[in-house]
């Protein structure tokens, strides 16, 4: 028994992060349900490292020093389960099974307990990068006991993405906290990427501009706050031409998102904890809607009773855009963070959030230069009750401001749908309003429900007769 960590489930994900642990010099023991994927890797990359391949669960458990390392990633769902089924007899006390798989938190919350009644660690980990990240430096979320990182944590943040030579990877927290803020973190990645589809879709209504010139614009953008993976990789597919046709590459793809279900669950837990995701809930919602064809089909007859765009200033109007957009995005942020910090409180788990934005700085496809900023925001107050309330941010947001608005209105005016970046700023305004239309609400509330009501100038919990004298009472 010599290999230092082991992977089962040898798909692409698996068979990448087999590699990487190979590439670090660890032995590694490899296994597949299936035999034939084993022996691909070995053949294709048996020469990267010292891999020790076994045809049987049991001999593959057999090869690992102890404590036994496991790492699953199959498929999401009943084969996790199939899988830590088949381990736990034949695992010994104090062994570390670590899910990377893209588990739902509950699961693993679930998963933990079980195997915690069997003396084992559980490990819930989210890894982002897709297979390119697995193989030369994911961002790592483990969960699980702070006794299984003490083991752990120096191979994952080993293979892990570097960021100025420090890992993207750190102890999450308890249980399900780690796939917990995976989850986030793909909520707030399709934040990220409707606000930059709706950039386009603007910056083409407005300026008439070619994917080719947008794409410009967006490699220009890249220099500056807004520098990440995701604005570089769209300058990059903007600028692609399609080889059979000679249009732009993004002209002639369907206009319908798909999605593997992230986004939802992370706007399923927001409205579970009653946190106010709105740009996450809008860009998961805009691909539904995206992909309502007979809405669409039948959408088609509305009328517009739009105006026509007239920007007579090129340049301030792409400032505008960037500025809206680089407003948003931090909405997202703000909002993805408010609910990891409620998720925290509700599960017990102690997230440090300025860790958290650290370990998107590399790997992950939400990677981007202003995490630093975010970062820094909760060194300076690690209880930020509002990331946009945080100085930086006040002042950067707010010098965009009067941009955001510019480009919400003219947007509505001409009919250019962008449910991210009006709904990010309706909720920069809701949250900056000194007093919401909410006291309308509770009052409705204590007329048809007797829902009750506390008032501004006094303590205590009200209600008035409304069908009767009208009087009020305590309740
Ligand atoms: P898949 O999700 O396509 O799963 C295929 C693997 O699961 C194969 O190794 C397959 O074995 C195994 N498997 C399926 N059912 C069972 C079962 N009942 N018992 C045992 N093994 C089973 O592989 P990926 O590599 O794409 O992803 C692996 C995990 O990583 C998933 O949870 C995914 O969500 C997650 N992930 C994926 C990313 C990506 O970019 N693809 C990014 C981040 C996370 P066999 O060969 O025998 O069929």
């Amino acid at each position: 028994a010599r290999a230092q960590i082991g992977v089962t489930g040898l798909a692409v994900m698996g068979r990448n992060l087999a590699r990487n642990f190979a590439r670090h010099g660890y032995t590694v023991a490899v296994h597949n349900r299936s035999y034939a994927k084993t022996e691909s890797l070995i053949a294709d990359h048996g020469d990267e490292g010292d891999f020790v391949p076994s045809e049987t669960m049991a001999d593959f458990v057999a090869s690992l020093a102890r404590p036994r390392k496991v790492v699953i990633m199959v498929k999401a769902g009943g084969p996790t389960d199939a899988v830590i089924d088949e381990l736990i007899p034949l695992l010994d006390e104090g062994d570390i099974v670590i899910d990377a798989g893209n588990a739902h938190f509950p699961d693993t919350r679930r998963r933990e307990e079980a195997l915690r009644a069997h003396g084992l660690h559980f490990v819930g980990t989210g890894v982002s990068g897709g297979e390119e990240g697995a193989l030369n430096g994911p961002s790592i979320m483990p969960g699980g006991s702070r006794e299984s990182y003490e083991w752990l944590g120096p191979i994952l943040e080993d293979i892990s993405a570097k960021v100025d030579g420090v890992p993207c990877c750190t102890y999450v927290g308890s249980d399900g906290a780690g796939h917990f803020v995976k989850m986030v973190h793909n909520g707030i990645e399709y934040a990220d990427m409707q606000l930059i589809a709706e950039a386009y879709d603007l910056l083409k209504a407005g300026l008439g501009a070619s994917a080719q010139e947008i794409g410009e614009i967006f490699a220009e953008w890249n220099k500056g706050d807004l520098e990440s993976f995701l604005i570089e990789i769209t300058a990059d597919v903007l600028q692609h031409v399609d080889a059979e046709t000679g249009k732009a590459f993004v002209d002639i793809v369907l206009d319908r998102a798909e999605q593997k279900g992230t986004g939802r669950w992370t706007v399923q837990n927001a409205l579970d904890l009653g946190v106010p995701i709105t740009g996450i809930a809008e860009a998961t919602f805009a691909r539904a809607l995206s992909g309502s064809t007979p809405q669409r089909e039948a959408g088609r007859v509305l009328p517009a009773v739009a105006g026509e765009w007239n920007v007579t200033d090129r340049d301030a109007f792409i400032e505008d855009v960037r500025l809206a957009l680089y407003s948003s995005k931090v909405v997202a942020y703000s909002q993805g963070f408010d609910q990891i910090a409620a998720a925290a409180e509700e599960f017990g788990w102690d997230i440090d959030r300025g860790a958290m934005a650290r370990i998107w700085r590399g790997g992950c496809i939400i990677r981007a230069r202003f995490l630093n900023r975010i970062t820094e925001a909760y060194e300076r107050n690690p209880e930020l009750s509002l990331l946009l309330a945080d100085p930086y941010f006040t002042e950067a947001v707010g010098n965009g401001v009067a941009a955001w608005r510019r480009i919400v209105s003219q947007a509505a005016l001409n009919g250019v749908p962008t449910p991210a970046f009006s709904s990010s700023l309706a909720y920069y305004d809701g949250v900056r309003a000194e007093r919401l239309p909410a006291n309308v609400i509770q009052a409705q509330r204590d007329f048809f429900g007797a829902h009750t009501y506390q008032r501004v100038d006094k303590a205590g919990v009200f209600h008035t007769e409304w069908s009767g004298d009208r009087t009020e009472h305590e309740a």
